[in-house]
């Protein structure tokens, strides 16, 4: 479903990604880790063209991704992305939270849209958040909504980039939880993420990012208890 050969990024003098390879099947889910400034989120903004890249190609559904312009539009709303900042429009309730963009970017009309809406807050355990605003949710609840939100667009994929990092401990499951459950419904998703309990239960891949280069690419079984480069040996060693 989604494809990249050999693109490469720098930032000024810096070689952030380097001759990147990267298949996800459909129904996939990749999880992506690896040491701090590794290009991690570079990588999942480089997905959908977020990011200018200097070489290789970007693929979604067979379909290249063109660097500009309304096709490129139109593709990136295939791929939606739920970031460690909730970023859902403070003055706007839940429900019109989840509604926003299929209403202005798909043109849906209102009903169709706030049904659609309501069905995804129930898929994510806040049907009775509805008429609620952000602020008046947990950290945990925001997540569940930034995660609606961008199922609402019917996407073929999900980019996640560390979608627990800013959340108290006690919070994490629930977000989890419900990741595990688009997983196991089929969704296609790339995780950036530190939980490798998730790794361990929900990834059918591993891909060990390290100094801009994916180092390994392997099972969660086969990474986890035989990891083959130092880079990656060392990373578990400091986090498990
Ligand atoms: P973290 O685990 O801390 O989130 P990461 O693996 O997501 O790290 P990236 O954010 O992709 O890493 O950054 C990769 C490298 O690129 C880092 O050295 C970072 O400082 C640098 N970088 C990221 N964004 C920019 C930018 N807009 N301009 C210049 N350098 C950047
Ligand atoms: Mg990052």
């Amino acid at each position: 479903l989604i494809e990249l050969r050999g693109v490469n990024k720098h930032y000024g003098a810096l070689h952030v990604l380097k001759d990147i390879d990267l298949t996800v099947g459909r129904g996939e889910v990749v999880v992506v880790i690896g040491p701090s400034g590794s290009g991690k989120s570079t990588l999942c903004r480089t997905i959908n063209r977020l990011e200018t890249v200097e070489s290789g190609t970007i693929t979604l559904a067979g379909q290249p991704l063109p660097a500009e312009g309304k096709e490129l539009a139109r593709l990136r709303t295939e791929v939606g992305m739920v970031f460690q900042s909730f970023n859902l429009f403070a003055h706007k309730t839940v429900l019109a939270n989840v509604m926003l963009a299929p209403l202005k970017v798909r043109g849906k009309n209102r009903d169709e849209a706030e049904r659609r809406a309501r069905e995804l807050l129930e898929r994510v355990g806040l049907a009775d958040q509805a008429e609620k605003y952000p602020a008046q949710l947990s950290g945990g609840q925001q997540q569940r909504v930034a995660i609606a939100r961008a199922l609402a667009m019917d996407p073929q994929a999900l980019l996640f980039d560390e979608p627990t990092s800013a959340l108290d401990p006690e919070m994490i499951s629930e977000v989890l939880e419900v990741m595990q459950q688009l997983a196991q419904d089929g969704m296609t998703m790339v995780v950036v993420t530190h939980e490798m309990g998730f790794a361990r239960s929900a990834a059918n891949r591993v891909v060990f990012m390290a100094d801009g280069q994916i180092v390994e690419d392997r099972t969660p079984e086969e990474f986890f208890t035989a990891p083959e480069s130092d880079r990656a040996k060392d990373f578990l060693s400091k986090i498990l």
